[in-house]
């Protein structure tokens, strides 16, 4: 059960200069809990002037601090922040279960990972430099030098908060850039949290910046900033175009990690039952509210059959519920917003010759009827040309489409403008392979599931995005090169 004092009384502040303040304008908004559709707390809520006290501090901190620590420095603080961030672990974690509605149970197991992608950038960032090149001029020595950047912007969705604050935060602090996060307006209440978290481990004040509101007025000034030199941009492609667009003006740099639509593809020699498992967790995990879950399931159309009724059986056993419960494997959608939206994509589906294949009937379930559940839904007798296959539907809802043969199943897979993730289930090593090469995909899993770890490159291809962030490039991404030359003569 949910334990006493998770919340705070007041409203949820910002935090700006390593203070945690009210807004200017004294301004709030209301955060809410998706299973009851009931309020939680509010925030105060930023606009054009608390985003420029916060990108000042944040500059004026790089300007006098940050720019003068050394890696080893960082990384001391930030392994403080993986502790400070540990003790917090449990009150962050009803935190979001109650604001984003994911289970308690998968909530505390996105945590748990947490400290050590902090320590994971910790540590790489103790190697970070540049190179001595052996250029053809011998008149000259040639090296470059890896820069932060100064203040970077971050702006975040709300379907994981911290996981993706942290892997955003970290790497941009190891490499020495001082930060301004604007997390989403529909779940502010973890990030400030993880700010006191910051303020504990004894970063210098101004390092990390939160600004809270709605993503029109705070966000659209962080990336107008003239300060901010770069962006770190995580939501949807419509909001990450315009984005871009902004952003051009002054050449900001830019990660976007934005929608995807992505394939589990399913060959007949596949462990089916593996296959199938993967199947439902994609469904159920967040209540499908996740950027690389696989929403277009291609099978072989001699598994088939076989494979959609395994699959139906594993979704009937799982447990939608409120997400308090640790039982519970799918909590509600995020909001009465998105549930209207989930079910305008399966109307549309049903409009456009889909059958759908509703698997469980939460309509006699009392405890749920308030809040932004939906079940499990597979659509059946689709193809790839429609919208409930070709646009980011953020549910419960797996779309299932046969082929014929691999390059039926590559080219369905490719006929997308997403390339975010993919899942291919072969035992046949050589195909592996040759799916690996054929798929227009930025992160591809073969006979296992697609989830993101700290120490691998992570980022979409076509219209799910530019750069990578997580591994290395995510540092290195964080870094301005700069070549240098000198005369030897
Ligand atoms: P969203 O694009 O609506 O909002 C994301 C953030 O952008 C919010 O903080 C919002 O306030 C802000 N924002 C909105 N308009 C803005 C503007 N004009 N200028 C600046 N900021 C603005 O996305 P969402 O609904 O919060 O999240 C769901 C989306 O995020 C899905 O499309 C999902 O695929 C994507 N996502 C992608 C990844 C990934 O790694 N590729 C991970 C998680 C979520």
């Amino acid at each position: 059960m949910i334990p006493d004092n998770i919340l705070r009384t007041g409203p949820y502040p910002m935090l700006i200069d390593g203070q945690e303040v009210a807004s200017q304008s004294g301004r709030t908004f209301d955060t809410f809990n998706p299973s009851l559709n009931q309020k939680l707390a509010s925030a105060y809520e930023a606009d054009e002037a608390d985003v420029d006290r916060a990108v000042k501090a944040a500059q004026r901190a790089y300007d006098t601090v940050w720019s003068k620590t050394s890696a080893r420095e960082r990384a001391k603080l930030l392994r403080k922040l993986a502790t400070s961030f540990a003790q917090r672990m449990e009150q962050v974690s009803w935190l979001e279960t109650l604001n984003v509605g994911r289970p308690i149970t998968f909530t505390r197991q996105s945590m748990a990972v947490l400290p050590d992608t902090i320590d994971y950038f910790a540590s790489v960032a103790m190697g970070l430099g540049g190179q001595t090149l052996n250029v053809a001029d011998t008149s000259v020595m040639n090296y470059t030098i890896r820069e932060p950047f100064g203040v970077v912007g971050m702006i975040l969705p709300w379907n994981y908060p911290l996981t993706l604050m942290l892997s955003k935060l970290a790497p941009a602090l190891a490499a020495g850039n001082t930060v301004v996060v604007k997390p989403s307006e529909i779940t502010p209440l973890s990030s400030v949290e993880l700010g006191r978290a910051i303020l504990e481990a004894g970063f210098p004040e101004g390092v990390v910046n939160i600004v809270n509101g709605p993503g029109r007025t705070v966000g659209n000034a962080l990336v107008a900033h003239p300060m901010v030199e770069r962006i770190s941009f995580t939501g949807g492609t419509v909001t990450g175009k315009s984005i871009f667009r902004a952003a051009a003006d002054r050449i900001k740099r830019l990660t976007l990690e934005l929608g995807g639509k992505s394939p589990l593809i399913v060959f007949a020699d596949a462990d089916i039952d593996r296959a199938v498992k993967l199947a439902a967790s994609d469904i159920m995990l967040n209540t499908g509210q996740i950027c690389v879950a696989c929403t277009r399931l291609l099978l072989d159309e001699s598994i088939a059959d076989e494979f959609t009724a395994k699959l139906r059986a594993a979704c009937a056993k799982l447990k939608v519920g409120l997400p308090e419960l640790e039982d519970t494997h799918m909590g509600p959608l995020v909001s009465p917003a998105q549930l209207k939206r989930v079910q305008g994509y399966l109307e549309g589906a049903q409009a456009a010759g889909a059958t759908l294949d509703v698997v469980q009937d939460l309509s006699a379930r009392p405890e749920l009827a308030k809040g932004a559940f939906v079940a499990p839904t597979l659509v059946l007798d689709a193809n790839n040309s429609m919208q409930i296959a070709q646009e980011e539907v953020f549910g419960p809802v797996q779309t299932v489409i046969r082929f014929k043969t691999e390059e039926d199943a590559v080219r369905i897979a490719n006929d997308s403008r997403y390339g975010l993730a993919g899942v291919v289930y072969t035992r046949d090593s050589a195909r592996a392979l040759r799916m690996a090469r054929g798929l227009k995909i930025g992160n591809i899993s073969i006979n296992t599931g697609m989830k993101a770890s700290s120490d691998a490159p992570f980022g979409g291809l076509k219209e799910s995005g530019l750069g990578k962030e997580r591994g290395m490039d995510a540092i290195l991404e964080n870094t301005e090169l700069k070549n240098v030359k000198i005369s030897l003569r």
